[in-house]
């Protein structure tokens, strides 16, 4: 049995981003110093530098289970040199990753730690006063029970919930709250938690510090480099699963590549960029990260525009514009022999994807074909 100190110190290696985990670590007097070179904390450096390997490969980051209250600080103290390592290496995409791997991973330990019968109810009430959401459980704890939540707490994480079950007009109100279920509460507190973490990365680490790390940031650096390669160059750059970018317009990849290279693009075209994306899908954080390297990049008004394009909290959603209205604006460029026949940019994504499937489709036909043949010589011979 573990005693009521070691409890309370796995519980925050758990949730490092909380407040207290935060008060916990100043207060153990370790310094920056320790952290980064103490031969007492090498431990938590390699656990620091596979939180971030694993964000890398897996997407997620491993709750191992603590036994000892040794054991719980080496995981807590994990973190903040893992941000450190993030921070130093300063690549947008990894930062994201990093962010989203380890937003998932509190979701998972939150699910596990609340929902079964006779769970933990006072996490979720921690958890939902340390983000501010005023919550109200209406049974007992399981994924599926009743809980509630003011509906404008409620619009402040769901806007990049891309699922229909997220609008508000799907969802019932009563008296200014959302009732939601329990998992759905915890898909919310996932949503706080990342914007959490995202915040202040990459924080501003003074060059020495970076360079005192240098063997753990080379080594995943590396790993960074193969993970490139695996993904291919659109997908890696944008840190954003576009379907397939390679089948997008000339138009809109003229667009994202002027985004990419943080040249000023117009108000038509992002309008235009913004409605393409989308509609093929993308939510609106991943919107939002391809106009971070705008040079005039303001991140509240730039969710303001795009939440309004989307059509979320209950405005229009704007379809992109068409071919003759890009043209009037100047945003048609680059046209090519698949422009000729459609007359929208989603419809020549549609035509594009169509003609990538056939030829794959041929490719394969005629492979197969060709291992028949070889395969009758061979037994001809
Ligand atoms: S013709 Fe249409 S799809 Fe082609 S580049 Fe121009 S606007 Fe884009």
């Amino acid at each position: 049995m573990m005693d009521e100190e070691v409890v309370e110190t796995a519980h925050l290696s758990y949730y490092p981003f909380l407040a207290a985990a935060t008060s916990y670590v100043e207060a153990s007097g370790i310094t920056l110093e320790d952290l980064i070179s103490g031969a007492a904390l090498e431990r938590a450096r390699v656990r620091g530098k596979e939180r971030v390997r694993e964000a890398i490969r897996a997407g997620a980051v491993r709750k191992p289970r603590v036994m000892s209250r040794g054991q719980a600080e080496i995981e807590l103290l994990s973190y903040p040199f893992a941000r450190i390592l993030v921070s130093c290496i300063n690549n947008a995409h990894l930062i994201r990753r990093f962010a989203l791997a380890e937003a998932k991973s509190a979701y998972m330990a939150l699910k596990e730690g609340s929902t079964f019968t006779g769970g933990d109810t006072d996490l979720l009430d921690e958890m939902a006063l340390e983000f501010e959401l005023h919550l109200e459980l209406l049974g007992m704890p399981h994924e599926h029970a009743p809980v509630r939540i003011p509906f404008p707490e409620y619009l402040r994480y769901t806007a990049n919930l891309r699922d229909k079950r997220w609008k508000l007009v799907n969802r019932a109100l009563d008296k200014g709250q959302v009732n939601l279920r329990t998992n759905e509460f915890l898909r919310i507190l996932q949503e706080a938690i990342h914007a959490r973490i995202r915040k202040d990365l990459p924080l501003d680490v003074p060059p020495t510090v970076c360079e005192s790390v240098r063997r753990y940031t080379n080594e995943l650096e590396t790993e960074l480099e193969a993970w490139r390669k695996q993904l291919g160059e659109d997908e890696f750059e944008t840190g954003i699963r576009m379907k397939d970018p390679s089948s997008f317009p000339p138009c809109i990849k003229a667009i994202l590549s002027n985004l990419r290279e943080g040249v000023n693009v117009p108000h038509t075209a992002r309008f235009a960029v913004t409605s393409f994306l989308l509609n093929v899908g993308l939510t609106v954080d991943e919107i939002i990260e391809l106009y971070r390297s705008s040079p005039d990049f303001d991140e509240e008004r730039t969710r303001y525009q795009v939440v309004h394009i989307s059509g979320e909290m209950g405005s229009t959603k704007y379809t992109a514009p068409s071919c003759s209205t890009m043209r009037t604006y100047g945003n048609c460029v680059d046209s090519d022999d698949v422009c000729e026949k459609i007359w929208h940019p989603l419809s020549y994504y549609k035509m594009r994807l169509k003609l990538k499937r056939k030829t794959e489709r041929s490719k394969s036909a005629s492979q197969k074909e060709t291992e028949i043949d070889e395969g009758k010589t061979e037994s001809e011979g």
